[in-house]
């Protein structure tokens, strides 16, 4: 059995075939999923899709690349809903920022903003938080710390790899791994994963996104979950049904009750 802990279902390219996508995944045991939060505008249908699905959930955030339409009253009138299960995603994205140093400066101020206010909320809340970083593993992991993250842990959603942010396993968060881990130029992540510790490792597709291994190019979903344990079993040398249960059992510690 495993758990997508991160994948975009309320995304425009699973409009035609949502159900089709989520029978495909539980046929494969892919018993449960999380959508997370981006786009604002999009949330009312990852609601729609967690309440008529009883082991899907929805997280309230908002990504860094929709940062202008960040609105703290939206996603906390949505917090208290039975089916939200944290905060984000939220983080911060480095990866395509503007021309000038002042734009620049701007722009990552405005994201560090947004991050910290949504780290906050989750505290309010007690909420893990999924968190999105992209080429900003310092400036990430400094905030983290500032805000007392560690109080309500979370999830590195598809894990950058980067060494820096190890230490965060001691402040609750777990390490969300995906298609990259098949992709051929993985070698930065194949080579870290051994060093997270085994009860922090959870699964990912973030779906539309980042089709393993030999879909790439194609759209992603769920049911390639799959295929990112049998990468993960190979590198980490365990029998894949352990890894699925010792997965399972990591999402369930941070998730308390919900799968
Ligand atoms: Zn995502």
């Amino acid at each position: 059995m495993i758990i997508d802990t991160h994948c975009h279902l309320n995304d425009k390219r699973f409009e035609k075939d949502l159900e089709e996508v989520i029978q495909r995944a539980h046929r494969a045991g892919v018993t449960g999923m999380i959508i997370p939060g981006a786009d604002p505008d999009e949330l009312p249908r990852a609601i729609d899709i967690a309440e008529r699905h009883e082991k899907i959930y929805f997280a309230v955030g908002v990504h860094p690349y929709d940062r202008e339409k960040f609105d703290p009253k939206l996603l906390e009138a949505h917090i208290g809903h039975p089916k939200c299960i944290a905060v984000g995603e939220c983080g911060l994205d480095y990866f395509r920022l503007p021309e000038t140093e002042a734009e620049k400066a701007a722009e990552k101020a405005a994201q560090k903003e947004i991050f910290r206010a949504q780290i906050a909320l989750a505290r309010r809340y007690k909420k893990p938080i999924i968190v999105h970083i992209r080429e900003a593993s310092h400036d990430s992991l400094g905030i983290l710390k500032e805000e007392g993250a560690k109080e309500v842990g979370g999830i590195l959603h598809c894990y950058n790899a980067s060494p820096i942010l190890l230490e965060l396993a001691e402040h609750g968060f777990y390490y969300g791994i995906g298609g990259v881990v098949t992709f051929k130029n993985a070698k930065k992540l194949v080579e870290i994963l051994p060093q997270i510790p085994k009860e922090r490792l959870l699964i990912e597709t973030d779906a539309p996104y980042l089709t393993p291994h030999p879909h790439r190019g194609e759209r992603n979903e769920p049911f390639y979950t799959t295929l990112v344990a049998q990468k993960m079993a190979e590198i980490l040398q365990i029998p894949e049904p352990q890894l699925e249960e010792m997965v399972m059992q990591n999402t369930r510690r941070l998730f308390k009750g919900y799968f």
